[in-house]
């Protein structure tokens, strides 16, 4: 636990311990995935919490996420080891592999494990083949496999006229077996783009053709396409970035969307410095105090995940006097600080700063971080570092 500051202290005043913390809200991830479903009733849920949950922490996100989910949704990750880390927590429900089986040992642990996934690539149904050949089944009896295909996106996924051969191929091995036709949007984020609606009319066509007419067995839609494309819902939704509470969308922040913050990441004011005018301030001396001004220094920088390329500018909420005060950086920021206009606001070492996310009755949207820094939310969670206490709450 933080100890309160004093409120006393002398405005240069340094503290020796002042870290930096991401307040993790999982009732905010519980409402987010409500959310996604409300968007998407008819659907299954695939809830996809690879890489660590978007930097949020899976045990604990999965561990909320299953407190709200129904019997037939199911969580999503990419590599096996975040598959073998989760089943940890998550005792029972199903967990898809999205990049599936990349060797032989892979193919047999996650056949052992009943681990569903993802066959993007022939080579992956030749593993399949062998591993059925040296007698080795799924526990659970049934083989679980999404085919992708690629209907656009061209990254991951077979050519459509591939699919029916390979389909037929598996269900030779496991006539049982339950197969869910599978794409990914590339442009699902932008409402102008022509590609969404031939992705989609491509991958309506192959279920066609695979005699998937209800669309029950499909699956194409991630955030973007949940949010904005109803159209592209099928039988199981894959919502990612949604639950974290940033939106997919071009131009638009989480709360636009109805969805709340998981991630709230505070700091603190570790000196508040006076400055003259023309002082310049950071490496590089980027910023000129252009009268005298008041700098506050603030205990994050990009060593603890905050973008390193957030300009001078860019707002951060300070809690001073029991108020938010929306201030700016001044300056790069540098490994272990960055450096903000404190211009106006009675703050003092100590106070607590928001760096995105809500607090104080203030909200700050990551995405609004993200696009002065020309990224996406999601990479600016996926950053945060091992120096970032979590606390969950
Ligand atoms: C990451 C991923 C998702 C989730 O995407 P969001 O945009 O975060 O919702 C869905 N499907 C696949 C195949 C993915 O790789």
């Amino acid at each position: 636990m933080m100890t309160a500051m004093p409120d006393s202290l002398p405005e240069d005043y340094t503290l020796l311990s002042a870290h930096s913390w991401a307040d993790i809200d999982l009732s905010a991830v519980q409402h987010n995935f409500r959310r996604a479903r409300e968007l998407a009733p008819a659907s299954r849920t695939c809830a996809v919490v690879k890489a660590n949950a978007y930097g949020h922490g899976a045990p604990r996100i999965a561990t909320a996420l299953q407190e709200v989910m129904r019997p037939d949704d199911l969580f999503a990750v990419v590599t096996l080891r975040e598959a073998l880390s989760l089943r940890q927590y998550i005792a029972d429900r199903p967990i898809l592999l999205m990049r599936g089986p990349l060797d032989a040992n892979e193919m047999a642990t996650v056949l052992q494990q009943g681990f569903y996934w993802v066959l993007h690539s022939d080579w992956q149904l030749g593993l399949l083949q062998q591993a059925w050949q040296k007698g080795l089944r799924p526990a659970g009896g049934k083989l679980h496999v999404w085919l992708k295909t690629n209907t656009g996106m061209s990254r991951l996924g077979m050519p459509m006229p591939e699919v029916p051969t390979i389909w037929q191929q598996i269900r030779d091995l496991d006539a049982g077996a339950e197969l869910v036709l599978m794409s990914h949007l590339a442009c699902a984020d932008d409402m102008e783009e022509s590609l969404t609606p031939r992705q989609l009319q491509n991958f309506k066509t192959l279920a066609q053709d695979l005699g998937l007419t209800d669309g029950h067995h499909c699956t194409l839609a991630a955030s973007a396409g949940i949010l904005n494309w109803p159209q592209t819902h099928f039988g199981i939704v894959r919502p990612g970035i949604m639950l974290y509470g940033a939106s997919p969308m071009i131009g638009r922040e989480g709360p636009d969307e109805g969805l709340q913050p998981v991630m709230n990441l505070k700091s603190r004011l570790i000196a508040v410095n006076q400055v003259k005018a023309g002082d310049t301030v950071g490496y590089g001396a980027t910023f000129t105090a252009p009268q005298d001004m008041q700098i506050g220094v603030i205990g994050i920088g990009y060593g603890d995940g905050y973008p390193r390329h957030a300009p001078t500018g860019t707002p951060v909420v300070i809690h001073a006097r029991d108020q938010a005060w929306d201030a700016t950086l001044a300056g790069r920021v540098s490994m272990d600080m960055l450096t903000v206009d404190l211009t106006g606001i009675p703050a003092l070492a100590g106070d607590e700063v928001l760096l995105w996310g809500q607090a104080w009755g203030a909200s700050l949207p990551a995405d609004r971080i993200a696009r002065l820094c020309h990224t996406i939310a999601y990479e600016l969670f996926c950053q945060i570092t091992a120096r970032v206490e979590y606390r969950y709450r």
